[in-house]
Order: C-alpha cells, then sequence, then structure tokens
C-alpha cells in the first residue's frame, strides 16, 4: 500500500536491524485517516471469503481492525493481553513466548464470542517472528473457528512470521513488506 509505505519512509525510524519505530501514526499517535483507508484495502482484499469476525490482539492492532470491521459490517474481537480480574470460566487461554522482548504473556479469548461457526480475518501492526499470530491461531483453533487470513501492516520479510504462517496454510496479507532494515534505512520489498 503506497500510503503506507510512502509515510514509513517519511516518519518511520530504524532504530537497527531489526526494530523500526512507527510511534508517530501507529503505535502511539495513530492516524486516524490513515487507519480509515487502511480498513478500505483490507476488507477490499478480503471480501467475499464469507468472514464472520475481525479479529485483533491488543493493543496496536485495535485500531486498523476496528477500521476493517467498520467497513466490512463485522463485529471485532479483541484477544487479551492480561485475564480480566472478574472471575470469568469461560475463557481460552494461550501463553505466547516473544523471543524478541525475552518475555512470555498471556492471550485471551472470551468464548462467549467465538464458536465453530465462525471464520475469521486477523488483523495486527507488525509481523516479525510470527509469535503473536501463532498464539492467536492456537487460540482461535482450540475453539474450533475457521481462519480467512492473517493481514498484517507491516512485514519484516527478513524475519520468519510469514513462513511460519503460511506453512500453516493460512494466507498472509501484509500492506507494507520490508526486505531490510537498518539504522536510518528502510527497503521495501519488490
Ligand atoms: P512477532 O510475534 O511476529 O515476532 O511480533 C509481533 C509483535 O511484536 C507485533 O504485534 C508488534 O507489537 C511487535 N513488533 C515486532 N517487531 C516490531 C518492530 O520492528 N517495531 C514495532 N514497533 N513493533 C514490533
Amino acid at each position: 500500500m503506497k500510503l503506507l509505505e510512502e509515510r514509513i519512509i517519511s516518519e518511520g525510524k530504524a532504530l537497527n536491524g531489526e526494530v523500526l519505530k512507527v510511534d508517530g501514526f501507529i503505535n502511539h499517535q495513530v492516524d486516524a485517516e490513515l487507519m480509515k483507508e487502511i480498513g478500505k484495502d483490507i476488507a477490499a482484499h478480503f471480501s467475499g471469503r464469507g468472514i464472520t469476525k475481525i479479529v485483533t490482539i491488543e493493543s496496536s492492532g485495535i485500531a486498523p481492525a476496528l477500521m476493517t470491521a467498520l467497513e466490512m459490517d463485522l463485529p471485532m474481537i479483541i484477544l487479551k493481553k492480561a485475564p480480566s480480574k472478574v472471575l470469568n470460566e469461560n475463557l481460552a487461554h494461550t501463553v505466547v513466548t516473544s523471543y524478541t522482548k525475552g518475555t512470555s504473556y498471556d492471550l485471551t479469548l472470551n468464548r462467549d464470542f467465538m464458536s465453530e461457526n465462525d471464520h475469521v480475518l486477523i488483523i495486527d501492526d507488525f509481523l516479525a517472528n510470527g509469535e503473536a499470530a501463532t498464539g492467536a491461531l492456537r487460540l482461535l483453533r482450540s475453539v474450533h473457528a475457521t481462519i480467512a487470513g492473517i493481514s498484517v501492516l507491516i512485514e519484516k520479510s527478513f524475519q520468519p512470521g510469514r513462513s511460519k504462517i503460511e506453512s500453516q496454510g493460512i494466507e498472509v496479507y501484509s500492506l507494507a513488506r520490508i526486505a531490510r532494515l537498518d539504522k536510518d534505512i528502510v527497503e521495501f520489498k519488490a
């Protein structure tokens, strides 16, 4: 998506060969107009596929997921990283280990909002090693939902996320694919 690539070039900051900061329009301050265009693009790509729900992982996937949900006239479900303090026995639960950050976190889904009748599109901000996306897939499969695909705003194509997801038979649709990062350098995949 040209609009997103241009924004990454003008406002993104490559810290090193691994990390791209996009705090000014995705991760901290959110550009609502850009999210609206992203929602339209993702909705057009996945239209006519029988999708019943949009699923995202809190927190940076929420804005593009909501815009896509609005465009497709579907509900959006947030996979929560911290379980609700209010006792809820109907939670599906998995643990995601982030090798990049060296941490683990819980991912939970209230079964009231998902069933085997659901066909789901997952949306997140970044795809790097594919750990978050794989955790989301595990959780959705545990409640027998089927998966239409995964859409991310920014894929770091030099990391193994895409192949990890595709090897499970799931389509990955990325709006910007980065072939190489280095300090202050961003190169897109041709
Ligand atoms: P993965 O599980 O695919 O390794 O990483 C996915 C999550 O890590 C994303 O949802 C995002 O929050 C975070 N992440 C991974 N790489 C980057 C990056 O280069 N920049 C930013 N801002 N977040 C990243």
